[in-house]
C-alpha cells in the first residue's frame, strides 16, 4: 500500500468514526490546555456514542470537551460553552464533591412554537482531571402526554359528577315527595333521563378506549358501505322523526372498505346523531356515498346551526363543545367526534368538516377503498323517512 493510500485510509476511518459516534469536539484555538485535560478517558467516546441521551463532557475549566449532536441541536451547548446556567452550577457542585447528581431542568425552547424543553439530567464526575459528564434526556413529549392524560381524567370525573349529583338530588326529592304521586312520576322520569345520560357517557368512554387501543383493528374484514349506512340510518330514524327531520341516503352503491363494520356504523351514527341534534325541525339530513380514486367517501350534510370557524379545528377534541349547555340538552357526551376521528384513523382514513354558521355542516369520512380502487354502482337519492 502506498503512503498516500494509507494516509487516505486513516483519514477515512476517522471520518467514519466521527459520524458514527455523532460526538463532536468543539474547535479549539488553545491546545496546550488539551494536552493536560483534553483527552477523554479511554473508551468513553464509544460509550457516549451508544447512549440515547444528549451527552456533554466538560473539562476542569467548564469548557465543553465533547458534545453529542443532540446536545447541540437542543441548544444545551453553543461553541465550547454549556448554555444552561442551572446545569453548569450542577456540574461545578459535582466537580467539587465528586457526587453524582440528578435533576430536572427547563431550557428555553429551541424549536419554533415550543416554549421550553424539559430535561431529566444526570451529572457525574469523569476521570481524575476534573472532567464532568452531563447526560440530559428530553422529557417534553412525556410531560405533554402526562398532562393530556391528567386533563382527560379530570374531564371524565367532572362529566360523571354532574349526572351522579343530579340522580342523588332527584332521589332525595322523590323521598320528600313520597305522598305526591304526580311529583314522584315527574322526578322518576328525570331520574331516567340522567341515568340514560350516564349510560351514554360510559358507553362512549368504553368505545373510545376500545378504539384507541385497537390500532390496527383486531379483526378487520371486507365491509360493504351500504350495510354501514343502512345500520346507522336505521338507528337514527326515530330521533329524526322526533324533529320531523327527513333522513335521505344517496350516492353510489356497492362501495367496499377493509375494516370493522360495527365501528364504522358507530362513527357514522355519531355524525348523523349530531346532524339531527344541531339542526332545527323540518330540515333534511343527507347521507351520501361516493368513490374518490383510492378512497371511499361517506358524507353527512345538514341544514343546521353550523360551527363557528374558530371552533372547527377543536371539535374533534375529547369533550370540546361549541355550546356546552346545548350539547347537554341534546344528550351529547362531547366524545362523539373524538370517536369518529379515531375510527377513521384506525381504518387508515380521516374525517373532515365543512361548515357555515347558520347554513349547515358537512362531515366527510374518507376511507381507503377495499382492493385499492373504489368500485361502485349508481344509486338514486332515496328518503329513509
Ligand atoms: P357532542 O356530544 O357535544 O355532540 P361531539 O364530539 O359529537 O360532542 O361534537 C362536538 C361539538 O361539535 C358539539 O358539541 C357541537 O358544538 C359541534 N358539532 C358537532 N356536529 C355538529 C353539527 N353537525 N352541526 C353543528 N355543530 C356540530
Amino acid at each position: 500500500m502506498s503512503l498516500a493510500a494509507l494516509a487516505g485510509f486513516v483519514v477515512g476511518a476517522f471520518a467514519v468514526l466521527f459520524y458514527r459516534n455523532q460526538i463532536e469536539t468543539p474547535n479549539r484555538t488553545e491546545s496546550s490546555h488539551d494536552a493536560e485535560v483534553g483527552a477523554l478517558p479511554q473508551g468513553v467516546a464509544s460509550v457516549l456514542a451508544v447512549l440515547p441521551s444528549s451527552a456533554v463532557v466538560l473539562d476542569a475549566h467548564d469548557r465543553v470537551l465533547r458534545a453529542s449532536s443532540a446536545a447541540r441541536a437542543f441548544g444545551l451547548v453553543k461553541g465550547d460553552r454549556l448554555m444552561a446556567a442551572e446545569l453548569l452550577a450542577l456540574a461545578r457542585q459535582v466537580r467539587r464533591d465528586g457526587e453524582i447528581r440528578e435533576s430536572e431542568i427547563e431550557v428555553a425552547g429551541h424549536r419554533f412554537g415550543q416554549e421550553t424543553t424539559s430535561f431529566a439530567v444526570r451529572v457525574a464526575p469523569l476521570g481524575s482531571h476534573g472532567q464532568v459528564l452531563v447526560l440530559a434526556e428530553d422529557q417534553t413529549e412525556m410531560r405533554r402526554v402526562d398532562a393530556v392524560r391528567r386533563d382527560f381524567v379530570a374531564n371524565v370525573s367532572h362529566e360523571l359528577k354532574t349526572p351522579v349529583g343530579a340522580l342523588s338530588l332527584l332521589a332525595e326529592t322523590i323521598q320528600d315527595a313520597a305522598d305526591d304521586p304526580e311529583a314522584v312520576t315527574r322526578f322518576a322520569g328525570r331520574m331516567q333521563h340522567e341515568a340514560a345520560r350516564l349510560a351514554y357517557l360510559v358507553q362512549d368512554l368504553i368505545t373510545l378506549s376500545r378504539i384507541q387501543g385497537a390500532e390496527p383493528i383486531p379483526t378487520p374484514g371486507q365491509v360493504l358501505i351500504d350495510e354501514v349506512v343502512h345500520e346507522a340510518i336505521d338507528y337514527s330514524t326515530t330521533k329524526a322523526a322526533g324533529k320531523d327531520i327527513t333522513l335521505v341516503s344517496g350516492g353510489l352503491e356497492g362501495l367496499r372498505v377493509w375494516g370493522d363494520e360495527e365501528l364504522l356504523a358507530t362513527a357514522l351514527r355519531n355524525l348523523i346523531d349530531n346532524a339531527i341534534a344541531y339542526s332545527p325541525e323540518h330540515t333534511r339530513v343527507v347521507v351520501s356515498t361516493r368513490p374518490a380514486g383510492e378512497s371511499v367517501e361517506i358524507s353527512v350534510s345538514d341544514q343546521g346551526i353550523g360551527i363557528p370557524e374558530e371552533a372547527l379545528e377543536r371539535i374533534f377534541e375529547r369533550f370540546f363543545r361549541v355550546d356546552a349547555a346545548r350539547s347537554r340538552a341534546t344528550g351529547g357526551t362531547g366524545l362523539g367526534l373524538a370517536i369518529v376521528k379515531h375510527v377513521a384513523a384506525a381504518h387508515g382514513g380521516e374525517v373532515t368538516v365543512w361548515s357555515k354558521e347558520g347554513s349547515g355542516s358537512t362531515f366527510t369520512l374518507r376511507l381507503p377503498a377495499f382492493g385499492g380502487t373504489a368500485v361502485a354502482v349508481p344509486k338514486p337519492l332515496e328518503a329513509a323517512l
